[in-house]
């Protein structure tokens, strides 16, 4: 067979496999081409016939072919339908009804993280993250808490071999934030954080806050206050009333406690509330000058506020959950009364 017959035959065999739309004519193109008495075999016994400046071309071009149409077969056999037969019949009843699959639900947790962004969104906030893993010098340090400060448990904290830490509070994105940009900042920072606490029906070794930070000219604690009690009414209903008490925390100086009257009594007292008619819910206070100092604001021109809550807990008391360990325990049972 000479190289001019050959290419015929190939494009001949190309066309015949292109078209070929069934199990039997794709068959019967591979038994033609392919087979053993078929047209590949043939070449091959006759290549010793084939002139000799024409061998070489001839024996290539069979061989590419080879590959070419056992691949153009399978991929016609792959498209025709899965288990579809020459009848044309579809491969499976068309009239079952189908498989539903269950909708998810959203976790508590995340719930509370989008509505507080939200919130405090419509109030000019916006989102900060930062890393779960942090140095000592932005978890403790540059919030005012030197070493040898006994109002946090440095013992309590998870420390890694190499001196860094997971973060007990999500605090560090604010100084991150303060470090890396000029006033005014007026973020939101939700995240998670670690404490060596012992799991108990309130406590939890891993749980989130969501803090605040305003800093610009002239803000005061008039403006944290309303912020707050923004948040309250947004979160617990219209009627709830916030009361802030004098506190001490190392970053803020002066730092509050703010309250929220309790959503189930009303404030009369109750069980929730542990009968004093409210809730403890966020810590807070203006940004201690030496903050500022820290990381290059100048506190006589710059001042600003600071808060922070736990997830959990405004999760477990909007929701009426009694116990922490609910929310990580991945139970559907519990979690689909979310939906
Ligand atoms: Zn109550």
């Amino acid at each position: 067979m000479n190289l001019q017959t050959l290419r015929d035959r190939v494009s001949e065999g190309m066309g015949e496999a292109q078209s070929a739309d069934s199990e039997a004519t794709i068959e019967a193109v591979r038994i033609k081409y392919l087979g053993r008495k078929g047209l590949m075999p043939q070449v091959m016994k006759e290549l010793k016939t084939v002139a000799p400046d024409e061998r070489a071309e001839v024996g290539q071009l069979a061989n590419s072919f080879k590959n070419e149409l056992s691949a153009l077969l399978d991929s016609r056999r792959a498209s025709l339908a899965p288990g579809a037969d020459e009848s044309g019949a579809a491969p499976f009843d068309v009239s079952l009804p189908g498989r539903w699959l269950r909708r998810g639900t959203r976790h508590p947790i995340s719930s509370v993280i989008e509505e507080a962004v939200a919130i405090f969104g419509r109030m000019g906030f916006t989102v900060a993250e930062g890393p779960d893993v942090e140095t000592g010098y932005h978890n403790f340090e540059a919030l005012n808490t030197p070493p040898y400060h006994p109002s946090l448990d440095r013992k309590d904290t998870f420390w890694l071999d190499d001196g860094r830490l997971l973060r007990t509070q999500t605090s560090p994105v604010q100084i991150r934030m303060m470090e890396s940009r000029q006033p005014p900042v007026r973020i939101v920072t939700p995240g998670r954080c670690y404490r060596r606490d012992t799991t108990d029906a309130t406590h939890s070794a891993n749980f989130h806050q969501i803090e605040g930070l305003y800093v610009d000219r002239d803000v005061s604690l008039s403006d944290l206050k309303g912020t707050l009690a923004y948040f309250a009414r947004e979160m617990m209903g219209p009627d709830v009333a916030v009361r802030f008490r004098p506190h001490f925390f190392p970053f803020t100086e002066p730092s509050v406690e703010c309250d929220f009257s309790c959503h189930v009594c009303g404030g009369s007292g109750c069980r929730v509330c542990k009968g004093s008619g409210w809730i403890e819910i966020a810590g807070a206070g203006m940004v201690d000058p030496r903050v500022f100092e820290r990381v290059g604001y100048d506190p006589e021109i710059i001042s600003g506020y600071a808060f922070g809550m736990g997830i959990e807990r405004i999760a477990m008391i909007r929701y009426a959950i009694p116990d922490i360990r609910l929310l990580y325990e991945n139970d559907m049972r519990f979690l689909r009364q979310f939906a």
